[in-house]
């Protein structure tokens, strides 16, 4: 063990030699005094005293000598025990330590590493920790704090690792058991809350960004409608039947869009408050089907709706009015990301104890490497949306629902020829 204030021999060492002295001289001194105090006590002359004086050290001498001797042995056994119990509590603190501990000499070479810097770094004790920790050929200067640190000065630093790990590193000034000036380093892997820092910035990113989406998003469509509402009222206008029809379905539509913004906020935070449970009971996912495409058919008028059930398709054990609001977010992506004149499919097999229900669309389609995240919160892709809209809440919403109802969902794509959402559902136990 290279640490000095845990190396018993060392320490022992200097402690014994300063004791050492110490015991020497206080009875010489002890006995000097003592001797001076009964040669002045007694009337007698310079020489009777002189002889007096020797002889009295040369008792005292006696008296003493084998005492003091004997007491040195068992200090220096109490003093052994005593590091030896303070070196063992140290080293099971280095080896325990959630922290790398590392020792760096002047000349770059790693001279200790605890345990968890071994596991964290590899062993490399010997060689030099440029090369060792970040793999360079040469000391960097502009990362490397050994010099300053040698000089006399505490450096904090953070290592960013190719790997993406993280570590925040305090090097302090140390004196080796050899004497040599060194860096003792501890490391703490910050990996995690760094990137939990970074999630939490993104969040609040994504938050802002939604917040004026939304904003946007309400905007909007309160301001055709509004226009529409001025357009009406103008008397000076003589509006013939077929334009007041194509205003009010302006509206119609327009108030279609906030409505379902609205219901998706809604949906979003009763989900997040978790005051938004399925109520489930028998449902027929044709019916559902049927009765949601009634109202996209007069929704995406342009796009064309197909339905293709299995025969003696199970029932399926739901709360219908959430699965409604899953085929509504998936049936208004298909028309918002597909051509108008295209085809949207609505499919329903059993798969082994599930219904499993399809939503093909022959849209823009999802490039692969967005498949995974169009599921999270506030995601939105890079693919154009062909009417205004979104904010990245639909699938987040869907994924909720189908989860709490014990089922899966996913998405298959190809860029650029349309994209199929599956999602299941669990029938009812029998
Ligand atoms: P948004 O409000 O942006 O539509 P969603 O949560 O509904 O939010 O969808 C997330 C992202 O998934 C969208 O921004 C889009 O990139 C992609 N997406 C969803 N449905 C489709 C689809 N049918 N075709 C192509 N891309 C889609």
């Amino acid at each position: 063990m290279r640490l000095l204030f845990i190396n018993p021999v060392v320490y022992v060492r200097q402690a014994h030699r300063a004791r050492g002295a110490a015991i020497i001289a206080a009875p010489i001194v002890a006995m000097a005094a003592f001797g001076a105090i009964l040669a002045g006590a007694f009337p007698v002359s310079a020489a009777h005293d002189a002889a007096l004086g020797m002889a009295l050290f040369a008792c005292l001498g006696a008296i003493i000598g084998p005492f003091t001797g004997g007491n040195e042995v068992e200090w220096t056994r109490h003093l052994e025990t005593l590091v030896r119990t303070e070196r063992d509590r140290l080293l099971a603190i280095l080896n325990t330590m959630e922290e790398g501990v590392a020792i760096i000499g002047p000349d770059y070479k790693i001279r200790f590493m605890n345990p968890s810097m071994v596991r964290e770094f590899g062993e490399g004790v010997g060689s030099y920790c440029y090369k060792h920790l970040h793999g360079f050929d040469e000391p960097c200067d502009e990362m490397c704090k050994l010099p300053e640190v040698i000089r006399g000065s505490t450096e904090r630093s953070e290592y960013d690792f190719p790997d993406g790990r993280i570590y925040d590193v305090v090097s302090s000034p140390f004196a080796d058991s050899d004497r040599v000036p060194s860096m003792l380093s501890t490391f703490r892997n910050i990996t995690r809350q760094k990137q939990v820092e970074l999630e939490l910035v993104k969040l609040n990113q994504l938050k802002s960004e939604l917040l004026s989406n939304v904003s946007h998003e309400l905007r909007s469509p309160l301001t055709s409608i509004k226009g529409i509402i001025s357009s009406l009222l103008q008397e000076d206008i003589g509006w013939d039947n077929e334009s007041r029809k194509m205003l009010l379905i302006g509206m119609s539509e327009e108030t279609d869009r906030l409505a379902s913004l609205v219901t998706n906020l809604l949906s979003m935070s009763k989900l997040d408050a978790g005051v938004w449970g399925p109520e489930r009971e028998r449902c027929s996912i044709p019916e559902i089907v049927t009765e949601t495409l009634e109202r996209q058919r007069w929704v995406s008028k342009n796009h064309t709706f197909e339905t293709e059930f299995a025969p003696d398709l199970p029932e399926v054990f739901a709360d219908s009015n959430q699965i409604k609001q899953v085929l509504v977010n998936l049936l208004e992506n298909a028309a918002a990301y597909s051509e108008e004149g295209t085809r949207i499919v609505v499919k329903a097999k059993r798969m082994n104890n599930e219904v499993e229900v399809t939503v093909s669309d022959q849209g823009v389609g999802i490039p692969p490497q967005e498949l995974e995240k169009i599921f999270d919160k506030f995601y939105r892709g890079t693919q154009k949306r062909r009417r205004p809209g979104g904010t990245g809440l639909g699938l987040a919403i869907c994924k909720a629902i189908v989860l709490a109802h014990g089922g899966r969902i996913w998405a298959e794509s190809e860029n650029g020829r349309g994209s199929t959402f599956y999602f299941t559902l669990p029938l009812v136990q029998s």
